[in-house]
């Protein structure tokens, strides 16, 4: 059996900073991944100015075979139910357009970790001083002993449910799928990611080029009808925004845990086990969750590399250094941020403001209406609460935090 300091679970971008972090001071690492890398990853690939400078900075250029085409996207359009369109520029200027198969497999490789692929974690046991991980490598079952484990195994994390299996049940889930199609006519810029505020399309609408195609997405509650409601959304497309487009080729989707840097419900670990990037609820509004995932990763490795330095329990110095990237994160939810601050990476305020006033009021009667959408999963008294706590306590209570 295989004895190292850490053993991170998944291969992405999450466990690439954690890796990072660790190899840098100098702990034996090893990443388990459950597919042949490089893997496939769902994602439209927008890099946010903050994760951009994440990767520049930890790991260097990217590639040209981490990028699709277009390269770059120049920021976000939202577009409302009332026909207003409102385009926003990232600050800094465009960023990478990444091809999540190429880019997370470069990143993982440029953490200098030793990596385990087509080995999928099982179980674990946390025996105080060590934790014994449990995996499959091609079937046969294969055992690693660690002084510490980190979960950056995404939304699914199987990790999270052999420390806490009641998590999953706790918070909502939604599907998202996206469907891919050649183009006739597509009068939407293929230099910004669009998104639609509209409740009637579902909870979550999206669109962009991607290798000269262009991508219809949808995310709504688990259990309904992706096929009915992507039907739907490229009709709405068709009569709306003038974009024709063939049948999809392709198709693909995946569970979503939205819900818990909008209500503080982030689950981080227990003992020597930490959990990190989308496992541990971290996404960003507009499911923009590469560069909490990279930043909160990092942080995890920088908590196991603190705990040995300085003799501490793992937990307690992850909980107190990861309440920044918590402020960071749900920062981007808080009515009251978005209000009269700036936590996004683009301007909505200015944009907004850039209208006249009769378009305004009709962004703004339709974002509500937009929200009202959520009014099911009860969100309403948590965010409220949330957004009180950040000026009185400075940040958000670590109180519902697992
Ligand atoms: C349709 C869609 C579009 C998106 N678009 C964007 C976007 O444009 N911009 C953006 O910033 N974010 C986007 N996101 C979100 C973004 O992809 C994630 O937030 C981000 O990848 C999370 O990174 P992570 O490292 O936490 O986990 P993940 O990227 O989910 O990686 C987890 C890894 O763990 C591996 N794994 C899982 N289980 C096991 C196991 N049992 N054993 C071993 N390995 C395992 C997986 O194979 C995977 O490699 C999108 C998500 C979706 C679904």
């Amino acid at each position: 059996m295989r004895n190292v300091d850490v053993v991170i679970v998944g291969a992405s971008l999450s466990a690439a900073a954690a890796a990072k972090r660790l190899i840098d001071a100098g702990l034996e690492t090893i990443v388990l991944e459950r597919k042949e890398l490089p893997r496939h990853k769902i994602c439209s690939g927008i890099l946010s100015p903050r994760g951009h400078r994440f990767l520049l900075e930890n790991f260097g250029p990217l590639p040209r075979e981490a990028l699709h085409e277009p390269t770059s996207c120049q920021g976000v359009t939202f577009h409302f139910p009332s026909m207003v369109s409102m385009s926003m520029d990232f600050f800094g200027g465009a960023t990478p357009h990444l091809h999540r198969k190429y880019s997370d497999q470069w990143a993982i490789q440029r953490s200098g970790a030793e990596i385990h692929d087509q080995t999928a974690f099982v179980d674990l046991q946390d025996n105080g001083d060590h934790v014994i991980v449990r995996t499959r490598k091609n079937g046969e079952p294969t055992e690693y002993r660690a002084r510490y484990v980190i979960g950056a195994d995404g939304p699914s994390s199987l990790v999270t449910r052999a420390i806490y299996p009641q998590y999953p049940k706790s918070i909502p889930w939604f599907f998202v799928g996206q469907k891919f199609h050649d183009i006739v006519e597509c009068p939407l810029d293929p230099q910004y990611f669009h998104f639609w505020f509209h409740p009637g399309l579902g909870h979550y609408t999206w669109s962009h080029a991607r290798d000269g195609r262009q991508i219809v997405g949808v995310g709504f509650k688990r259990g309904d009808n992706f096929a009915q409601k992507h039907h739907s959304v490229v009709k709405y497309l068709a009569a709306k925004h003038d974009v024709t487009l063939q049948p999809a080729t392709d198709d693909e989707g995946c569970g979503e845990n939205f819900g818990p840097s909008l209500v503080n419900r982030y689950v981080f670990g227990k003992g020597n086990v930490l959990i990190t990037g989308q496992a541990a609820g971290f996404l960003n509004m507009i499911g923009e969750g590469m560069s909490c995932a990279l930043h909160s990763g990092a942080i995890s490795g920088e908590a196991v590399v603190e705990a040995r330095l300085r003799n501490r329990p793992v937990q307690e110095m992850y909980r107190k250094m990861i309440a920044s990237e918590v402020r960071r994160t749900s920062d981007q939810w808080n009515p009251l941020k978005i209000a009269f601050d700036r936590p996004h990476e683009a301007d909505f305020p200015a944009a907004l403001m850039a209208l006249g006033w009769r378009d305004r009021a009709k962004v703004l009667r339709d974002m509500w209406r937009f929200v009202v959408l959520y009014k099911e999963f009860n969100w309403g008294r948590h965010i409220v609460s949330s957004a009180l706590q950040r000026p009185l306590l400075g940040g958000y209570s670590m109180r519902r935090w697992l």
